[in-house]
């Protein structure tokens, strides 16, 4: 098995310093919470970019895109989904606040999308939205430069597998790509029906095992609290 710890030599940007590095992560935080190039292009959404945690992270979470109770509290999986997606990261041992603070947390577009015309939820961003924010989202794994990426719902989850593998294929599997583990997970969303059937619970469940092998073998459990 390929060595994933940074503390073990891991591959990092090798030729930025750590201020190099937080300087960096300055200013793509200044340039994604100042951009509008979505309503620039007739999109309706509210522009204000939602991630949060640090450039010496070693965990990315990216979600779809910001809801507004995200928007409001300004930090990524806020409310129900934050709350079910930790419940199920808690079985890894991993602490919420804790989390947050040392972990990194983004989405495939970071403005809020504005409602489904529908009602029936928030609004999928359109492809031209994706690829908009998608430099600003190679930038964080760039910088960032994880061990380990979850991917969180289908959107997510398309940046790296194939958008015909159906969900029940995929959530249990872990793959090792560009030097890093990527372990996708259900979106959390109460208005998933997905995750509620008993046979996706076990699905999630082979999921958390995985990312319980991969930290226990990468990332030494006072880490992760
Ligand atoms: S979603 Fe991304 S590309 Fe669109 S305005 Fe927000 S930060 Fe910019």
């Amino acid at each position: 098995m390929p060595c994933i710890s940074k503390k073990h030599g891991r591959r990092s940007l090798a030729d930025l310093t750590q201020t190099e590095k937080q300087l960096s992560m300055k200013q793509l935080r200044y340039e994604m919470k100042s951009c509008t190039l979505c309503i620039d292009q007739g999109f309706d959404i509210i522009p204000r970019a939602i991630f949060s945690g640090t450039e010496n992270a070693r965990i990315m979470v990216i979600g779809q895109a910001p809801g507004v109770t995200e928007v409001e509290a300004g930090r990524p999986f806020n409310a129900g989904s934050g709350s079910r997606l930790f419940q199920w990261l808690a079985e890894v041992g991993i602490n919420e606040e804790q989390f947050r603070t040392e972990q990194y947390m983004t989405s495939v577009t970071k403005c809020f999308p504005g409602k489904a015309p529908s009602g029936a939820g928030d609004r999928v961003p359109s492809k031209t939205e994706q690829m908009l924010c998608r430099p600003f989202l190679e930038r964080e794994i760039t910088l960032v430069d994880p061990m380990l990426i979850l991917p969180v719902g289908r959107l997510a989850i398309n940046l790296f597998f194939a958008a015909k593998e159906p969900l029940s294929s995929l959530i249990g599997q872990k793959v090792y790509k560009d030097n890093r583990w990527i372990v996708p997970l259900p979106h959390p969303s109460g208005a998933s029906r997905w995750h509620q059937s008993e046979e996706n619970r076990e699905r999630i469940r082979q999921a958390i095992q995985q990312i319980v092998g991969i930290l226990e073998y990468a990332m030494p459990e006072e880490d992760r609290k």
